[in-house]
């Protein structure tokens, strides 16, 4: 249920809703709008009564929502979430709101000299978010899983050094405080979406998280996975669609850029599009990447690598920093067109 305060409600108003919402055995979470404060209701198994609201003074309407994805929905949220934080040279980097956010770096944090020198060519391109994933979780045991806590460090250096903002995977609970104190966003890889205890770990972590969708997860099972980390305290989601597994297996996976404007509809959170890991083929990121942005996607996260030949983690997918700077120019094109923002 969402609770709709007058524009003029007061405080009061709306704790005393919030407080109703708690006698009832329900969960309140307050949300301030533009015009004016809802209170979305969570908790209940079942309907919950209006009339237990619109008596009270400086509710207008009660309304049921129906979506089970109650705290991602537009329904509760009309407006569009935008995550912002720190970037480089002082400005701000951003994904969401009509600003397409462009995250790139290495698949892998394999050295300092590649990541740091990685960012610094990311960052001259015009990327505003860095990745670079330390604890990788590998499809087999036997291949690089990662340089853990000093990839973390390297990450760090690579941010002192650029001033780009960083997100990388969460694969295990323990890690979160850890990855917390090195990283900007906590990524939850596709492997993970649906590890229900991650996504509680990370919620509490007071960082943004990037959620990619699980390789099997229909579009509800997704939103389900967001409402996980909204419904523990954290709004600062980013979406990130990478392709799901179909019968298909000349394409790594199928990118179903169809998702992103429905998902647009029903949810306020940002979406991104993640090209190489969807594709698995540098050739087809730069075209996958447009259409990203032409299907109104709110950013990309691309593997971008200073030697794609050498990389110990998909190099087949990764650009090189010349190809993701001509790809760059082509965004900017097409975002004046189309009257998207890049930052
Ligand atoms: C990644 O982005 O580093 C990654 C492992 O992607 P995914 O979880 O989508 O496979
Ligand atoms: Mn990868």
């Amino acid at each position: 249920m969402l609770i709709l305060m007058h524009p003029n409600a007061t405080s009061e108003d709306v704790d005393r809703v919030a407080d109703r919402v708690k006698e009832l055995g329900y969960v309140p979470h307050k949300m301030p709008g533009a015009q004016r404060v809802a209170v979305a209701v969570t908790g209940n198994a079942g309907p919950v009564d209006p009339a237990a609201f619109t008596m009270l003074p400086g509710v207008v309407e009660a309304l049921r929502i129906s979506k089970p994805w109650k705290l991602a929905s537009r329904e509760t949220h009309p407006h569009d979430t935008q995550v912002s934080l720190p970037g480089p040279g002082g400005t701000p980097s951003r994904i969401g709101g009509g600003v397409f956010g462009i995250i790139a770096g290495p698949c892998a944090v394999e050295s300092r000299e590649q990541t740091v020198g990685c960012a610094k060519s990311v960052v001259a391109a015009g990327a505003r978010f860095l990745r670079g994933g330390a604890y990788k979780p590998r499809t087999s045991p036997y291949s690089f899983q990662g340089l853990k806590l000093e990839g973390l460090k390297i990450l760090a250096e690579a941010r002192a050094a650029t001033g780009l903002p960083v997100t990388t995977e969460v694969v295990d609970p323990a890690h979160v405080a850890e990855i917390a104190e090195y990283a900007d966003i906590l990524q939850i890889g596709t492997r993970n979406a649906q590890n229900f205890a991650l996504l509680e770990a990370v919620a509490k972590a007071g960082k943004p998280v990037l959620l990619k969708r699980g390789m099997s997860s229909t579009i509800e099972e997704f939103l389900m996975a967001a409402e996980y980390i909204i419904k523990g305290g954290n709004y600062q989601v980013i979406l990130c669609e990478r392709g799901i597994r179909t019968f298909e297996p000349m394409t790594r996976n199928t990118v179903d850029l169809g998702s992103i404007p429905l998902i647009k509809r029903l949810s306020h959170l940002p979406i991104v599009v993640d090209p190489s890991h969807s594709t698995g083929d540098a050739l087809s990121v730069p075209a996958v990447a447009r259409a990203a942005l032409a299907v109104g996607a709110d950013g990309i996260m691309v593997d971008v690598h200073p030697d794609p030949a050498r990389a110990l983690c998909d190099g087949p997918q990764s650009l090189r920093p010349e190809q993701f700077a001509d790809l760059m120019g082509t965004l900017r094109k097409m975002a004046d067109v189309l009257g998207v923002t890049i930052d």
